[in-house]
């Protein structure tokens, strides 16, 4: 996986460079985007196209000394139900599959969860070699605990100790992924487990990431900030169209797509204050992110059982046979 296997390959300092794929395991809400955003320094997406050279998606990569670290994404790893359940999971594994090392986050406030404990359980499979999971077993398992500035101290030392009974960590890190206490030790010691050879991207690229995907996850965040209570992940957005002007500006188009017909008024809100809200909060980020002016157009779109839509799960990147 780290072999550079396309035209990308070979950026990087010319002698001693390390290149390390780092897929990142996680119940949701333990704070794997935070992590990615402190350790890049700047905005990254959950949702980001293929890489070239493997099924997995890029989240964010970071420069320490002469290791590239590129961060994969394991979309949060929980019971199965739904199909689409079902198809992150296949996601999850099928990320960690094509990591170097894989590290596993786990929330110090929430402890060993019901998502955690299946994750644990999953690796511990895996390293017992019962599995399909099996590429997963011999690689360098991390663990860091998460959210220490939230706990008292005693609190995580038994968390840790818990974790660290379970015999499957190399090594086990506390970090603050928000204030950013521990998050250096961990990326060196990340950067210095990478394997050697050469970098797989530029050194100005920190996630590939295109701007439309970008664009559309901080639409959804938006979404997500405003309508946490009454709309609960039922909705998806999509960039139709991106524009670079003359100017320098950018024109955007987006649908916004729902389930049903009293989503979308929920989305649209009284006299359409709520999707006016909306857009205004995702273009001042994106204004700020892209740092020209944005004109963002939003639409709202009844689309029945999109969970269930092939075509979707294509543009993640999902099997959708999972
Ligand atoms: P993800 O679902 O794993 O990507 O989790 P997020 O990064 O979205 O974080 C979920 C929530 O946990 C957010 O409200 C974060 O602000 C919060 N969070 C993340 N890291 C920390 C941390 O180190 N300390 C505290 N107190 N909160 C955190
Ligand atoms: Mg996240």
């Amino acid at each position: 996986m780290s072999e550079p296997t396309n035209s990308m390959a070979g950026f990087g300092p010319a002698s001693g460079s390390r290149c390390g794929f780092v897929a990142i395991l996680g119940a949701p809400n333990v704070g794997k985007s935070t992590l990615l955003n402190t350790l890049v320094g700047t905005k990254v997406s959950i949702v980001s196209p293929k890489v070239q050279t493997t099924r997995s998606r890029v989240l964010g990569i970071c420069i320490r000394e002469a290791a590239q670290l590129v961060f994969i994404d394991t979309p949060g790893i929980f019971q199965p139900k739904r199909r689409l359940d079902r198809a992150m999971v296949a996601a999850a594994w099928g990320g960690a599959k094509d990591g170097d090392m894989v590290l596993l986050l786990v929330d110090a406030e929430r402890g060993i969860d019901k998502n955690t404990a299946a994750i644990l359980d999953n690796l511990a499979n895996a390293r017992a070699g019962t599995d399909d999971n099996a590429a997963v077993a011999n690689k360098p398992m991390l663990l860091a605990i998460n959210k220490i500035d939230a706990v008292p101290k005693n609190t995580l030392l038994e968390l840790a100790a818990k974790l660290d009974a379970r015999g499957l960590f190399d090594e086990i890190f506390m970090i603050s992924a928000l204030d950013g206490n521990g998050v250096a030790d961990l990326e060196a010691r990340l950067a210095a487990m990478a394997p050697l050879g050469p970098w797989m991207f530029p050194e100005d690229q920190i996630s590939d990431m295109p701007g439309r995907l970008l664009a559309a996850e901080i639409t959804r965040e938006k979404i997500y900030l405003q309508l946490r209570q009454e709309l609960p992940y039922a909705a998806t957005v999509e960039t139709e169209t991106w524009e670079n002007w003359q100017d320098g500006s950018i024109k955007i188009e987006q649908i916004i797509y729902v389930e049903r017909p009293s989503q979308k008024a929920i989305v649209l809100g009284h006299k359409g204050e709520r999707i006016k809200s909306i857009g205004a909060t995702a273009r001042a980020e994106l204004e700020h992110l892209l740092e020209t002016r944005i004109h963002l157009f939003l639409f709202v779109k009844v689309r029945e059982k999109w969970g269930d839509d092939p075509e979707r799960y294509r543009d993640w990147g999902l099997d959708f046979n999972a």
